[in-house]
């Protein structure tokens, strides 16, 4: 599955916020196929569609797509000379397929800052200088092996092209991912500022209604996304029932909790999309990538609907709630049977033909 690695500067917010990530996992434990693991935290991912669906087909449970968060560690400065930054950390940040840095808003005074003040902006560059310094020392190593293997016409030449340009882009203090360079030849050597970013910023409560702030902290990592949330308050919502959580969340101003925020906007980051099925067990939401064709979306499903994939059913969820009813849909001309070459929507409501 497809994670978000969560970095950040020590005591800026990350265990609490990783620790309400964690506990939502183990409410969610219940769904099939759910393994708990101690560095994994799940969010689900808000659709309001499921529950429309499920009352069309009379389900008697929903089950989301989630979205999965990996406990990294912190970064200090001097992280990528060694410092705190152990190989372990480089091997789980790599894994990542998208990372959230989370940066301190929040003031409190009883909170060391570990530079002495709280300043988003200089800790957006603190990371982002670790990052990239561990990046060119990742290339500084490979670039010799990648000559060598160049010149024995083992490797194509692209690659060293490609590895040399990356290189140039971190000496001017350019992150991978703002560079529009093709990587994808040195994909392999899974070089950290390259990778999507998500900017988490754990503000005080105070900030999140303050409209003028919210948007000086976005403009620090336009064009990349911000989330603004309050861990503190995160973590008290997960202990809520449903009622209680939406009334703390109106009280600060908020429709939408950082968790649910976060999935939403981690999702949209790594290319995902959901299409869904429904019967009277379940309505359920099935992670795909955007673009996908109709047998690799029911591969996901079970790996024998992709081998014997024959056609897919589909109505478009606006359709089908339009319809009331399947049955309704297809007299009204509204369920498409589509073959090999469709490519999935987003919210198709699904049932597959398959051989077996
Ligand atoms: P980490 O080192 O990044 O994992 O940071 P922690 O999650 O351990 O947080 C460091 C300290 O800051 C702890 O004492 C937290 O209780 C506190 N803290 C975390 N988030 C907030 C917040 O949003 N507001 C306030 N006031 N304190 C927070």
């Amino acid at each position: 599955a497809l994670t978000i690695g969560i970095v950040g500067l020590p005591n800026v917010g990350k265990s609490t916020l990783f620790n309400a990530l964690t506990k939502n996992q183990v409410l969610a434990a219940n769904y099939p196929f759910a393994t708990i693991e101690p560095n994994v935290g799940v969010v689900n991912l808000p659709d309001v569609r499921l529950q429309q669906l499920a009352d069309v087909f009379h389900s008697e449970r929903l089950v989301p797509a989630s979205v999965s968060f990996v406990d990294i560690a912190g970064i200090v400065r001097g992280a990528s000379e060694g410092e705190g930054l152990g190989n372990q950390f480089l091997a789980n940040i790599r894994e990542a397929d998208a990372i959230a840095q989370v940066v301190r808003g929040f003031a409190d005074a009883d909170v060391v800052h570990v530079d002495g003040k709280v300043d988003p902006q200089a800790d957006l560059e603190t990371i982002g200088a670790e990052l990239m310094l561990a990046d060119l020392q990742t290339l500084e190593k490979a670039i010799p092996r990648i000559e060598k293997e160049v010149k024995s016409k083992k490797t194509d030449p692209g690659v060293l092209d490609a590895a040399t340009a990356a290189k140039d882009a971190l000496e001017r203090g350019v992150l991978l991912s703002a560079s529009a360079l093709d990587l994808a030849p040195i994909k392999e050597l899974g070089l950290l500022t390259a990778k999507p970013f998500i900017f988490v910023f754990n503000v005080d409560e105070s900030v999140l209604t303050d409209a003028a702030r919210l948007a000086e902290l976005a403009a620090l990592v336009a064009p990349a996304k911000a989330v603004f949330l309050d861990a503190k308050i995160e973590s008290e919502l997960i202990d809520l029932d449903p009622e209680d959580a939406a009334e703390l969340l109106a009280s600060t101003g908020q429709s939408e909790s950082g968790l649910d925020q976060l999935a939403r906007v981690g999702f949209d980051t790594l290319g995902l999309q959901t299409y869904l099925t429904a019967g009277p067990k379940e309505a359920r939401a099935w992670t795909i990538g955007k673009g996908w064709k109709a047998p690799q979306a029911a591969g996901v499903i079970h790996t024998d609907f992709e081998k014997g994939f024959i056609k897919a059913e589909v109505i478009s969820f606006q359709d089908l709630l339009d319809a009331g009813s399947v049955v309704e849909a297809r007299s009204r001309g509204k369920a498409r049977l589509e073959g090999k070459e469709y490519v999935m929507q987003d919210g198709d409501v699904v049932e597959f033909r398959f051989n077996n």
